[in-house]
């Protein structure tokens, strides 16, 4: 079997696949970790294929604690002895810098690789490596594997990744675009090119991962060319609670004019910007629930947000010469039927035509909701990044047993 393990900086992810088939055997989450109370859930399909979910609340302090927890919850349902019996366990990992292009078998140097970034992601970098911390104490003799999410923006040209500052500024700071969101772009790519039967290496893909962060990636061949977060995950697409793009010096006048702090600053932006910023609610039901009660303010936050990726979809049909497909992934992207027609609509003459009808079905499954005429296919595709993290773990792991 194969953990995947997904530690922030409050909460623990975790997902049990089996080795042969990756079919997914259960899934937790444990969160307010270090809180009063932490909340633990536990789903599991049982022997008879009946679906069970647990959960509970107790005091858990730190990592360590948590995986305590997940452990005993597996070993009580009869999921899982101990970590050591597993094949392999995948860690996500946020950022990887300039140094990891790929997943990698984590070692020494690899966990002192992951802190020196943490500088570049701190509120991430350090969480991650606390869960690897202890899953490689209470595993040490377990193959356990790195995925950045950073990773598949790594192909960037450095004339897309470089901002117009300072040479010196990427050279001695380490200031580029990075990217976010890799393991999901990566994932929903290649499954589209399955879906459309043609090689992943073939397609000009644009895939939105929109969830409570946003991001839009431009592929080509199967590598990536561009994407919309940067050096954090603040840039690009209006998100949830996060502005993306705005001119830098709105923050000189704000400082100047309001005193506002730099911390100040960067809660402004991160987390009371975007569309809660905007209409008071960060929720796209909810959203979606006041615009058809007449909302007008909700209503302007859902057209300040399809504008913005409207923006970028043209552009990333620039930066490719045109593109195969166009794919929408991520809460808002699998389920928001408006967000989709609203930011493909008037794209006829670059050719993107929705399909009303299709565009409006419900459904769990990789899907096309573009009408025939349509040059570029519009798909749906629902991420998976766990099962990827899964994917990218088992074939690291078989490739360096077999070698
Ligand atoms: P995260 O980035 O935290 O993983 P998700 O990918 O789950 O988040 O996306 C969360 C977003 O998806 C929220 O804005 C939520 O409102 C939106 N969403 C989920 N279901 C629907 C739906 N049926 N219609 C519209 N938006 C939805």
């Amino acid at each position: 079997m194969i953990l995947v393990l997904n530690s922030g900086s409050s909460s623990l992810k975790f997902q049990l696949f089996s080795m042969d088939t990756l079919q997914s055997l259960a899934s937790g989450i444990i969160e307010q970790i270090g809180e009063k109370s932490s909340h633990t859930r536990l789903q599991f399909t049982d022997s008879d294929g009946k679906s069970q979910e647990i959960t509970h609340t107790q005091p858990i302090p730190e990592h360590k604690a948590a995986i305590a927890t997940m452990s005993e919850l597996l070993k009580q349902n009869n999921l899982l002895v101990h970590l050591d019996k597993l094949s392999g366990i995948g860690h996500r990992v946020v950022h990887g810098g300039e140094a990891f292009h790929h997943s990698v078998l984590i070692d020494k140097h690899v966990m002192e690789g992951i802190s020196d970034l943490s500088p570049l992601a701190p509120l991430h970098n350090p969480a991650n490596l606390a869960g690897i911390e202890v899953a490689m104490a209470q595993a040490p003799n377990t193959p356990q594997v790195a995925v950045f999410d950073t990773a598949f923006h790594q192909t960037i040209p450095v004339h897309s990744f470089l901002y117009a500052l300072p040479f010196t500024l990427y050279e001695k700071e380490k200031v580029r675009r990075y990217g976010f969101h890799g393991t999901s772009h990566s994932y929903v790519a290649k499954a589209a090119a399955r879906f459309l039967g043609r090689p992943f290496t073939s397609l000009k893909t644009i895939t939105l991962h929109l969830g409570n962060g946003a991001s839009a990636a431009a592929i080509h061949n199967g590598s990536c060319q561009d994407t919309s977060m940067g050096m954090t995950p603040l840039e690009g697409l209006v998100m949830g609670t996060r502005s993306g793009d705005l001119d830098p010096a709105i923050l000189f006048y704000l400082a100047r004019e309001t005193g506002m702090t730099l911390n100040e600053l960067d809660e402004l932006l991160n987390k009371k910007s975007g569309l809660k910023g905007i209409c008071g609610d960060n929720d796209m039901r909810t959203i979606t629930e006041r615009i058809k009660q007449g909302d007008k303010q909700a209503a302007l936050a859902l057209e300040i947000f399809c504008y913005r990726l409207k923006k970028y979809i043209g552009s990333y049909l620039a930066v490719l010469g045109g593109a195969d497909c166009i794919v929408f992934t991520g809460g808002i992207g699998e389920h928001s039927s408006l967000v989709r027609q609203k930011s493909c609509a008037g794209l006829k003459d670059l050719g993107i035509v929705l399909d009303p009808e299709k565009n409006e079905l419900r459904s769990g499954e990789a899907r096309a909701i573009h009408l025939q005429q349509s040059k570029v296919q519009v798909l749906v595709i629902p991420t998976n990044e766990e099962l990827e993290i899964a994917a990218q773990t088992l074939k690291l792991i078989s490739s360096t047993s077999t070698s």
